[in-house]
């Protein structure tokens, strides 16, 4: 793990703040970085989810847009690999960090599309304590399965897969280029986070790779939510231990075992790299004892 990277991640622990929070931080020293993909998609990082954008005439789509505070140099970014304008965004799920410049690119005239779930959460009042999400930073366009946008010479298709990070996730293939953004179905090298309390599911996030890895060969570059771009068998390695992490956990949980007890018997024994500072070894232990048990509130 480089520097730069082990920067973006520790500030990717600003994941859950409420607005209010993430309006007291400082993103100064952030900058956005374009790391080509192939000839017309970038992964773009800063802080917060991993950004993924497709160029060409047809207009710039932007997937996911991190932080308010940030849109200016994300806009900057892309200013500098196209003259054309952000025409749509998409959200692969509703986390701050990655549809907190929706408001500033909706008023700018972008389209934002997401799953029926992701406006469902940034608008109901249920779901959020202050139900007061500005219209522009909402999904115009929402869906139940998926959407195709047919531009820049691409087949761009956005599809859900149950509960997987969220009751709301969406994966992106591009299909001619092999390129496919999973959102925070896939951390990269890190400890996933399985938003439980959102509808979240550890045999989701398996099914969900397990789509992916089908529609995948030895050329598809792989999008994480977080960590660096990856390869199909990067995604094996990923698969290989959220089957291990939950066959230990259901098994101990069967033979009555406590939380406790589960976590002190190490089920990510092997992945110690992974622990990062949002997810440690205890919490995705305690996320997917909480589903697997049926204890989530
Ligand atoms: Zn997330």
């Amino acid at each position: 793990m480089n520097q730069l990277f082990r920067k973006i991640t520790a500030i990717a622990g600003l994941l859950f703040l409420a607005p209010a929070a993430v309006a007291q931080m400082n993103f100064d020293a952030v900058q956005i970085e374009a790391i080509p993909v192939s000839d017309n998609i970038y992964m773009l990082t800063g802080a917060g989810g991993n950004m993924g954008l497709i160029i060409g005439e047809d207009g710039a789509f932007l997937i996911d847009d991190q932080f308010a505070p940030l849109t200016d140099k994300i806009t900057a970014a892309i200013a500098e690999l196209t003259d054309q304008s952000i025409r749509f965004v998409i959200n692969t799920h509703y986390h701050g960090d990655h549809t907190g410049g929706n408001e500033n690119l909706g008023k700018a005239g972008a389209l934002i599309v997401a799953h029926d779930n992701v406006y469902k959460r940034m608008s109901a009042e249920e779901f959020m304590e202050d139900a007061d999400t500005p219209k522009e930073a909402l999904p115009v366009v929402t869906f139940t399965e998926d959407v195709t946008f047919h531009i820049n010479d691409e087949h761009v298709h956005g599809f859900h897969i149950g509960d997987a990070h969220t009751d709301g996730d969406t994966i992106i293939h591009f299909k001619n280029a092999n390129v496919v953004h999973m959102g925070d179905i896939y951390f990269s090298g890190l400890f996933p986070y399985i938003d439980v309390d959102s509808g979240g599911s550890i045999d989701g996030v398996i099914t969900a790779v397990n789509r992916v890895l089908a529609l995948s060969n030895a050329d598809t570059k792989i999008i994480p939510g977080h960590g660096p771009l990856s390869s199909m068998d990067d995604l094996k390695e990923y698969r290989s231990f959220l089957t291990k992490l939950r066959s230990k956990v259901s098994q101990l949980i069967s033979e009555g075992k406590t939380l406790e007890e589960i976590q002190e018997a190490n089920p990510t024994e092997g992945y110690e790299e992974w622990n990062w500072e949002f997810i440690s070894s205890n919490r995705i232990v305690e996320s997917v004892y909480r589903d697997l048990s049926g204890t989530v509130n």
